[in-house]
């Protein structure tokens, strides 16, 4: 079989959200295979074209191609549906009816605006098109097409597509097509994919939020009264969510569209930058996302940064192998980057799994070979421009994301309890400690027990301590340490 036959190959597509919303760009997942499994040879050389259509219909005549479209009511900003007409005599048919939208406009709008037939365009693209030539641009062969008795405008001849305000309220459609490149001829049958209509995108809900004045008072934590040498500063730590782990219906509370990475990156980092903290620790950030946009972002915001990434990576459908870890920024107008650790759990964890007993050695890998990640950093403040050697203006941050399965309590106590030992060699040189992150621990527990209370008594059973890790660490530690409710604690993981 030659590579003509579009039947031997198929193609896949799909949108991360059938909802698009405005402002967000959508990026298909695109693969072609082998109808046969196992494929008994490698694809041939293939180009892929991409065509964005947007449903558009007259306004009076919804049943006809839609050709003409009033400035007017764009510029008056109304209801862009109501704009368009199939023809020229069409509108002027309507103008009676019509106008009356533009004086409704005016009324609300306090703008004035002319009418009339000269104010009509031939329709055109909006959105990305960075393919087309001017003869495709103006060619209305190519910009307005019929498809199964709906009319589509073409808005886009790229693989992505961002939806534009003049999409709001319309369905898009995506043809996709794959061409041998020897052959010149489809490889696969073409592939269409019509969303819901596009949305506008939704005002940012406000968190609520949790003062900690009457935690601290009720807690009997009080501090010193602040004095012109004092050092004070803001802290945000925040688990973001990485988007590999959103799949599987996995948040299938939320609407589709508000679990796609291209519509929640807009409203984190609006968030993350509103709260105006000096320094950020961020959880699960994912190693794409964290190069491609939070890193060039919040530098431009002022910000220096670090990140520590785990170890496994997930091999992703644009063939780029992607992790998530912890990025600590600080204001580099305030601080300076003394010394930086990055701790590996698994690493350390590899010790304790080698001292084992030899039944338990594999069981053991298995559990506590878990590739969890501390970011560690001794920063000092800038005070009039200069950096100060005094142990006074220097403070430890760490960020950490701790074991998520609750099943596995000892992995959880045995990470932190690593992390503590660490903090504790940083405190014997008198700089104050800050620990920030996610520790997957509600109150009361083992970890969480052991932080605050710098020791724990329980003795662990089988279930929960199959390796006999209790046993193993050291489970006390001479860190005084506060607990603070954070105020994104009540809502966490919510997006
Ligand atoms: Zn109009
Ligand atoms: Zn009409």
């Amino acid at each position: 079989m030659g590579s003509q036959d579009s039947k031997e190959y198929e193609m896949a597509v799909t949108l991360p959200s059938n909802t698009p919303v405005e402002g967000c760009e959508i990026n298909p997942d695109v693969r072609v295979n082998y109808r046969a499994f196992p494929a008994l040879q490698p694809l041939p050389p293939y180009s892929l074209t991409f065509s964005w259509y947007r449903e558009v219909v007259c306004s009076v005549h919804p049943s006809k191609l839609a050709t003409v479209q009033c400035m007017s009511c764009v510029k008056l900003e109304i209801p862009v549906d109501q704009s368009y007409h199939c023809s020229s005599q069409c509108f002027l048919d309507a103008w009676q009816m019509h106008v009356k939208l533009h004086s409704h406009a005016v009324k609300t709008e306090k703008q004035t605006a002319t009418g009339g037939q000269q104010e009509l365009r031939r329709l055109r693209s909006c959105g990305s098109w960075p393919d087309f030539s001017a003869d495709q641009l103006f060619g209305e062969n190519t910009l307005v097409v019929e498809r199964e008795g709906k009319v589509w405008i073409k808005v886009g001849s790229s693989k992505t597509y961002k939806p534009s305000k003049e999409d709001v309220g319309f369905t898009l459609r995506l043809e996709c097509v794959a061409v041998d490149y020897a052959e010149g001829t489809q490889l696969a049958p073409i592939n269409i994919i019509v969303t819901d209509p596009v949305i506008t995108f939704p005002p940012r809900c406000p968190r609520c939020m949790i003062e900690i004045g009457s935690y601290m008072k009720s807690h009997n934590i009080h501090f010193k009264s602040q004095t012109s040498d004092s050092l004070t500063f803001s802290v945000l730590s925040y688990n973001i969510l990485a988007d590999m782990y959103t799949g599987m219906g996995k948040y299938s509370y939320c609407p589709s569209w508000a679990v796609v990475w291209e519509y929640r990156k807009q409203n984190l980092l609006q968030e993350i930058i509103g709260y105006d903290a000096d320094i950020i620790c961020l959880q699960e950030v994912q190693s794409d996302h964290f190069e491609g946009y939070l890193q060039p972002e919040l530098m431009k915001c002022g910000y220096s940064v670090m990140y520590k990434r785990k170890r496994t990576e997930l091999y992703t459908s644009s063939r780029h192998y992607i992790s998530e870890g912890c990025a600590t920024f600080y204001r580099h107008d305030l601080f300076k980057e003394i010394m930086k650790y990055e701790l590996e759990f698994d690493r350390r964890a590899q010790v304790v799994v080698e001292d084992l007993k030899p039944e338990l050695k594999h069981v053991g890998h298995i559990r506590l070979m878990k590739d969890n990640v501390a970011l560690i950093v001794i920063l000092e403040a800038i005070r009039d421009g200069s950096t100060n050697d005094d142990l006074q203006f220097r403070i430890c941050v760490a960020n950490t994301h701790i074991h998520a399965n609750t099943e596995l309590p000892d992995v959880q106590l045995y990470q932190v309890a690593n992390l503590v030992r660490g903090l504790e060699k940083i405190a014997q040189s008198k700089i104050p400690l800050l620990i920030c992150g996610d520790l997957n621990s509600p109150p009361e527990s083992d970890p969480h027990m052991l932080l605050v209370r710098g020791r724990i008594n329980s003795v662990s059973g089988e279930r929960t301590d199959p390796l006999g890790i209790y046993q193993i660490l050291k489970l006390e530690h001479s860190l005084a340490l506060v607990l603070f409710p954070t105020p994104l604690q009540a809502c966490h993981r919510k997006i």
